[in-house]
């Protein structure tokens, strides 16, 4: 599933990481670090507006007419096609692929109206700053319940940011606090960045995601791993399948729509089933779940394979599951 990826030039890359510093700290005590050097590949980090510029000239270099700053108003199904409106008029187009993330309107006017997710959070800043060392990932899970706090680093800078993954209160957990605290530690003041927030469309269980002439892809399907709220390589995927799969519509397969939804839930959301699974373990006991699997080298290799698709959830979850349930014990 990995494959189309790597055919990505390396410019579309920020930088390397090589190794992880996962991190507890407990009510505020100064928590220890422990690094853990990745044996495998390492991980990609990108910046998100140089990584979309960049796919979208690839698109454009393919033929696609991008209208930026465009924003959709509303659509309509007419004789055998969609139109679409706009502030520059209406486009029309036989089939729609809906891929307007988290914030966009176009599922509940596909009539996708309960879409079946965890709906999680994250806030971020990104502030341009020298980077000691850009190969190197640190997370903060003692600071915020059921998510992380992390700083990853890039090229020319970090992305500090704080995500929850689960609900596991009425209100609305603070973000924001653990994340100024977890900055100082690296003498950024968030404060003076601008910090943007969005919800999450997390996985949580097979759904249609295909209706007349048109398909939910991306953050829209409710793609985003439930365990570590990894959404972009989903959406990429998703994006493709959706691309295949109106492709044949258009050359006469009446079914391709509806295999597209089958190949969403059978090769990305079956091994989400796993990744829930797995979450609402960590997150419900993540000490126990930081002393038998984050620290060490292994487990962090594993999740290091698992986020560059060359293993799955399902080979791993299992034995997973068994360890924080014996720390437990
Ligand atoms: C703070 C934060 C940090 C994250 N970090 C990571 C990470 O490190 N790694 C990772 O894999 N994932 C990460 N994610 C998740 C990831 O960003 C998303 O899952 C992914 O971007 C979804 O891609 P998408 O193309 O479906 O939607 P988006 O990237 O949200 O793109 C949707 C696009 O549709 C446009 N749009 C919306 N409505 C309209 C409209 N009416 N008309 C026209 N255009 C419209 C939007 O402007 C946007 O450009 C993070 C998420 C958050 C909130």
């Amino acid at each position: 599933m990995v494959g189309y990826l790597r055919k990505l030039p390396s410019g579309s890359i920020s930088t390397l990481v090589r190794s992880f510093l996962p991190k507890w700290t407990p009510h505020g005590s100064p928590g220890k670090w422990v690094e853990v050097t990745l044996r495998g590949e390492p991980i990609w980090m990108v910046r998100r507006v140089a990584f979309d510029r960049f796919i979208s000239q690839k698109a454009q270099e393919q033929g696609a007419t991008l209208y930026d700053r465009t924003p959709v108003r509303g659509i309509e199904f007419k004789g055998d096609r969609w139109q679409v409106a706009t502030p520059r008029g209406v486009f029309e187009g036989k089939y729609a692929i809906a891929a307007d993330g988290s914030k966009g309107p176009m599922a509940d006017w596909l009539g996708f109206r309960d879409r079946k997710r965890v709906l999680g959070g994250a806030i971020e800043v990104e502030p341009r700053l020298p980077v000691a060392q850009t190969n190197i990932a640190h997370f903060e899970f003692g600071l915020v319940n059921s998510g992380y706090v992390w700083n990853f680093p890039k090229a020319d800078g970090y992305s500090l940011g704080s995500g929850v993954f689960r609900k596991t209160q009425k209100k609305a957990q603070n973000l924001k606090t653990p994340l100024v605290n977890y900055s100082d530690g690296f003498e950024v003041n968030i404060n003076t960045y601008r910090c943007q927030g969005h919800p999450l469309f997390l996985w949580n269980g097979t759904q249609t995601l295909h209706t007349q002439n048109a398909v939910l892809a991306g953050e829209a399907a409710c793609v985003v791993d439930p365990f570590t709220a990894e959404g972009i390589r989903p959406s990429i995927f998703t994006g493709l399948k959706a691309s295949e799969a109106i492709d044949g519509a258009l050359a006469g397969d009446l079914d391709a729509l509806e295999r597209y939804t089958q190949v969403v839930n059978e090769e990305w959301g079956a091994d989400m089933a796993w990744a829930k699974r797995l979450a609402e373990a960590f997150y419900r006991f993540p000490l126990v779940a930081y002393k038998f699997g984050v620290k060490l080298p292994r487990s962090c290799d594993r999740m290091v394979q698992i986020l560059c698709g060359e293993a799955r959830y399902a080979d791993v979850a299992e034995r997973a599951l068994k360890k924080i349930s014996l720390g437990l014990v």
